[in-house]
């Protein structure tokens, strides 16, 4: 059996990792980092999605010794200049602060609205994946990225109980519910996180 560390706790994605996975290869074992408890915190301190994922995925292949895989996402206003973009996890200041994330984008997005009221509201949803492999393995130093987009709008006001983050004010385009209000599997097929994930995976299987 082939491994590979998702550099993750959160035991959903690694399921649904392992089942795209699956659809490429039988032999993968999907990690997280649930496996290696005394693995130190990563500091997300790069400016660039890219630059965060890859200071995720280096550090995880490093410590476990296994190839391993990080994302890091975030959500661009074209309005707010692409913020909250590669910070939108601390936007409002204190990390993973959903509802005060969301109500800092919304109050900018209104304060903009206040003097151009055909504020043009457009955003996206970005999600960067690296893949990088340990000392000793034959593609060492050989870091792969895929990115995936979910191009959409931000709304006035939250809908929906579903999803996370800004999920509530997000409309995917091409829809009319927000991606707090579509079902988990909807969103997966559209999103950009499971864009990335199915760009990396068969790549994924082959450098294995
Ligand atoms: P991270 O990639 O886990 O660091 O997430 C960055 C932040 O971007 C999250 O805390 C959310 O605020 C936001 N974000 C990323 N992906 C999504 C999504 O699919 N829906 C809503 N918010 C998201």
């Amino acid at each position: 059996m082939k491994q590979v560390v998702l550099a993750t706790r959160n035991a959903g994605k690694i399921a649904e990792f392992s089942r795209l996975l699956s659809e490429h290869a039988q032999d993968i074992q999907v990690l997280g980092l649930a496996d290696f408890p005394d693995m130190p915190d990563v500091e997300e301190s790069g400016t660039t999605l890219t630059e965060n994922a890859l200071l995720k995925s280096r550090a995880v292949a490093a410590f476990t010794q296994l190839p391993a895989l990080a994302d890091d996402s975030g959500l661009f206003v074209d309005a707010l200049g692409g913020d909250p973009g590669v910070y939108s996890a601390r936007w409002a200041g204190e990390h993973g602060n959903d509802r005060a994330n969301t109500a800092k984008v919304l109050a900018q997005l209104q304060e903009l609205a206040a003097t151009t009221p055909d504020l043009d509201r457009s955003a996206a949803f970005r999600c960067a994946i690296a893949l990088s492999f340990p000392a000793g393995h034959a593609q060492a130093g050989n870091d792969l990225v895929e990115m995936g987009e979910m191009p959409g709008q931000v709304i006035e006001a939250p809908r929906g109980d579903g999803g996370f983050g800004y999920d509530p004010i997000f409309i995917p385009a091409g829809l009319t519910l927000t991606s707090a209000e579509i079902d988990a599997h909807h969103k997966d097929e559209i999103s950009h996180r499971g864009r990335a994930m199915r760009a990396i995976a068969p790549i994924l299987v082959d450098l294995l």
